[in-house]
């Protein structure tokens, strides 16, 4: 399959979780590949992101669980005040981050995938430059090229960072210190983790979202029983249709927040630290894009289903771009499956991305999770396609396993297509949500109708009843 004509068969810009999986598909497909990374192995996910985040999500879970006298007295267990030592919660991270680095850095080693540490860049058709940290620059030829550049955490105007009091998640993941006050900028996924986190151990949370309603990305049934859950329940107060226009770092760090309608500044506020959470830019820049003639979307590299590079129509011929920069679901498993459906493509398998079967998490305690259409969305494609639109609920308080824990407040919504019974999206709270949606995703994944799955037989007592309960009332209502 290698082409002698060629330095490499492939090159990868960017070893993140896009990256890692394309070289490693690749390099499995029998081609000749290198991977050119200018920060740390692993990207985003392993080293700023998923990883660490979920190994304090995991930490701080433990001392809400044992610190909740009233839920543990409910069993008849009575534990003694919770300790933790913070530079412990945060070493549990730093090593995981480490752990997982390292075997993501092995694997490619040992499937023969060349590393090249230096930033990468086009240099026109088939051409690839790296700069590498000693300021050598070296031109690859390559057949194929993915870029796989990510993204990093986008910061609006008017907000000073100094990394210690005013800072990122970039910065959050290390936990070097628990701000008594904390104010989180953005009530996305990264926020609500983050604030979970925090409020877990003994930090009041102040959450200042510019939109109208505090979590707007998420649905709106959900979102309802979510904000009594993580948010009214906990320490946390909330401040939305407020921008924050100047946060000033130091001790304390001051943030002025106007008004996002009237644009008068209406509050002065003083905390002790702030987690900017306001969403994530492309890394497209001096990427030398131009040489090839790829013309970024807002920051964002374009994309066909096949992760071919699109100029409008013109598909850009032997580059392909996976993950984060390319903004479609900014997810490390979509990042994945993006790349290993890019690499088939350069094999010449025609594989499409199905965006719709990807399913979404939030690992709050209880999680989050989503996949699929939203309910607004869904109600119009009805009405473009005319077929009926089908919602069910089934709720966790009818769940044996869920009352054994008790760990009752859950829901979950279906949104079926009532005409043929297909799923067309679900939206869950409640305990394991993140595990749960995983079965609906892959009943979207195979094209399933609610008939058919509500004669699939679940454990019993699981939470998978809950979905069970939900595609047998889906099923009941197909025409
Ligand atoms: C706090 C946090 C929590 C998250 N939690 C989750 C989660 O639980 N689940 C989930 O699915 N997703 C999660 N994400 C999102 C996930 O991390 C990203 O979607 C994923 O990392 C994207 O992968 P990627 O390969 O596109 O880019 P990245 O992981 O950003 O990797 C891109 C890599 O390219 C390198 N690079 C950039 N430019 C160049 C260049 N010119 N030359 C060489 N190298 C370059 C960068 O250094 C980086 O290493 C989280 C993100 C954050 C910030």
């Amino acid at each position: 399959m290698t082409d002698p004509n060629f330095d490499f068969d492939l090159i990868v810009i960017g070893a993140g979780y896009g990256g890692f999986d394309a070289a490693k598909h690749a390099a499995g497909k029998g081609l000749k590949v290198a991977i050119i990374e200018s920060g740390d192995m692993g990207g985003t996910c392993v080293n700023k992101g998923c990883v660490p985040s979920k190994a304090l999500l995991a930490a701080s879970g433990k001392v809400r669980e044992i610190a909740n006298y009233e839920h543990l007295a409910k069993f008849g267990i009575h534990a003694s005040p919770v300790r933790f030592e913070r530079s412990k919660i945060a070493n549990h991270a730093n090593n995981l981050v480490s752990n997982v680095r390292e075997n993501l850095t092995k694997t490619l080693k040992r499937i023969g995938v060349e590393i090249i540490l230096g930033f990468g860049r086009l240099e026109g058709d088939q051409k690839v430059g790296v700069r590498d940290n000693n300021g050598i620059d070296k031109i690859f030829t390559c057949k194929n090229t993915v870029l796989a550049t990510g993204s990093s955490p986008f910061v609006p105007p008017g907000i000073t960072l100094d990394n210690r009091t005013v800072f990122t998640s970039d910065d959050a993941v290390k936990l070097e210190w628990l701000p008594r006050w904390i104010a989180i900028i953005g009530s996305g996924y990264i926020g609500l983790e983050f604030a979970d986190v925090y409020t877990a151990l003994g930090c009041e949370v102040t959450m200042i979202e510019a939109l109208e309603n505090i979590m707007p990305t998420f649905d709106p049934d959900i979102t309802k029983i979510a904000k009594k859950n993580l948010i009214q329940s906990r320490d946390i107060d909330t401040k939305s249709n407020v921008f924050a226009t100047k946060i000033t770092p130091g001790c304390p760090v001051k943030i002025e927040l106007t008004d996002a309608k009237s644009k008068e500044i209406v509050e002065n506020l003083e905390v002790d630290g702030v987690l900017v959470a306001t969403g994530r830019s492309p890394n497209s820049k001096n990427l030398n894009l131009d040489s090839v003639g790829i013309e970024t979307v807002k920051g964002y590299i374009p994309i066909d289903d096949q992760m071919r590079v699109i100029n409008g129509e013109k598909i850009i011929p032997n580059i392909w771009a996976v993950g984060d920069v390319t903004g479609k679901l900014m997810l490390a498993h979509a990042a994945a499956a993006q790349g290993t459906i890019a690499v088939d493509n350069i094999c010449g398998e025609h594989k499409e991305i199905n965006y719709r079967s990807i399913p979404a998490a939030t690992f709050t305690h209880p999680e989050i999770s989503s996949v699929g259409l939203s309910e607004n969305d869904a109600k119009e494609i009805a009405i473009k396609e005319s077929f009926t639109l089908g919602v069910v609920k089934s709720y966790f308080k009818a769940n044996s396993k869920a009352l054994a824990e008790l760990e009752s407040d859950g829901i979950l919504k279906l949104l079926f297509n009532k005409n043929n019974g297909k799923v067309l999206g679900a939206h869950i709270f409640g305990m394991h949500a993140a595990d749960l949606i995983q079965e609906i995703a892959n009943a979207i994944s195979r094209n399933q109708d609610v008939i058919q799955l509500a004669t699939e037989v679940h454990t019993h007592p699981t939470l998978s009843e809950v979905v069970e309960v939900a595609y047998k009332q889906a099923a009941s209502q197909v025409k």
